[in-house]
């Protein structure tokens, strides 16, 4: 039997391009955490979200640290991050010293329920509590309900780091995910929508937080001819040779938007006949199709989510469930959180499925089968 090569979620999609950027950043002589490279892809990716600053940093968690202190955010105050989330944003508020409280999600898009979000708010400030930031989290690439989010913590002067760490790309009523926040964070991790096999950007409409920012980014050191600090700083800067890699990702991004989108209506048509299961905040129009999961309601399909994962292992597919809610992680038991079991029931029908633009074809179509292999043995 011909050995078949497994299909992963979301790999990374390198090629000529990329290799080509590694060797004119390494033949610049700049193999540095800083350069031209680096200076290139701040601008580049500022320019394309839509804001006047950014600071590459070497990964989004990085640059969630860093927006939290950048906020001013510390010790004893509270932060709001939604439970249906990565790790890395509730482990930022941790490394800020600042305590994560968490919030439920809306059931149709993962993303943070705005209106229990306010109840939390009113309800904290009413007991005396300090709140020192809001995290949204645009889920799977989905954008949250900016306007109602904004206007709520405009009212209640509360800072905003958006973490849009899966989100490049994605638009809301016309504007870019990143550019929401009083900081915005993208990520470039190896499965992210572009990559530099790891880094992160931090972005603001504020100079005076990215140049706060950069200090710590860099040890804090003042310039000066011996080496002065003048706080606690932090190694967190981007390799100039994968900023290198960045640009020529960044230069493809349209191409490897159009290719998640027919991935995503591909599995959108795939789906459509079949009871019980929907695809995750299938109605929005600004989504950059990062991954797509569906739900799987078993009182309708008659099978679980669980169940088309381990036919599709068993057929090398690599599925994952979506985000285990972080009031569920040993990390955080004994954390404050807000819950209505919307985000216990995501993560209990929920199924990534595999969505990455370097799936070729057959890959797909090796997909489409097995999908339709455990369809028919179920009906
Ligand atoms: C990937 C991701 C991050 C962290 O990014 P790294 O670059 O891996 O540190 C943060 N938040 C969310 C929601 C993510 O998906």
């Amino acid at each position: 039997m011909p050995v078949r090569a497994p299909i992963h979620l979301s790999a990374p999609d390198v090629g000529p391009a990329e290799e080509a950027a590694v060797l004119r950043a390494l033949r610049s002589g700049w193999a540095t955490p800083f350069g031209p490279e680096v200076d290139a892809f701040e601008q580049e990716i500022a320019r394309r979200v839509g804001v006047p600053y950014a600071l590459a940093l070497n990964s989004g968690t990085a640059a969630l640290h860093l927006g939290l202190l950048s906020c001013g955010v510390g010790p004893g105050q509270l932060v709001l991050v939604p439970t249906v989330t990565f790790v890395a944003t509730a482990n930022a508020v941790l490394h800020a010293g600042a305590t994560p409280y968490f919030v439920d999600c809306d059931p149709a898009t993962g993303n943070v329920d705005v209106g229990l979000l306010g109840e939390v708010i009113a309800d904290l400030h009413r007991a005396g509590r300090r709140i020192g930031a809001v995290m949204p989290v645009d889920m799977f690439g989905s954008c949250v309900d900016y306007d109602p989010l904004l206007a709520l913590c405009r009212e209640a002067d509360l800072a905003v780091i958006e973490d849009s760490a899966e989100a490049l790309g994605s638009t809301y009523r016309g504007r870019c995910a990143g550019s929401f926040g009083d900081a915005g964070v993208l990520s470039f991790s190896h499965n992210k929508m572009i990559t530099t096999s790891g880094g992160g950007m931090l972005l603001s409409h504020d100079a005076q937080l990215i140049a706060r920012a950069r200090h710590r980014a860099n040890q804090a050191r003042i310039p000066a001819a011996h080496h002065e600090h003048d706080e606690m700083g932090f190694n967190y800067r981007l390799s100039n040779i994968l900023a290198a890699v960045g640009r020529a990702q960044l230069a493809r991004l349209d191409e490897l938007l159009a290719r998640r989108r027919r991935i995503r209506e591909h599995y959108t048509k795939l789906f459509a006949p079949v009871n019980g299961v929907e695809v995750l905040a299938d109605s929005d129009p600004g989504t950059n199709c990062w991954l797509t999961v569906i739900t799987v309601d078993p009182h309708l399909s008659g099978w679980q989510a669980a169940d088309l994962a381990s036919h599709l292992a068993q057929a090398d597919i690599e599925t994952r469930p979506a985000w285990k809610p972080m009031h569920r992680q040993p990390l955080f038991a004994g954390a404050e959180a807000r819950l209505t079991g919307a985000a216990d029931q995501l993560f209990a029908r929920g199924l990534t499925l595999p969505s990455g633009t370097s799936l070729n074809e057959q890959q797909i179509a090796r997909i489409t089968d097995e999908v339709e292999n455990f369809l028919r043995q179920r009906s």
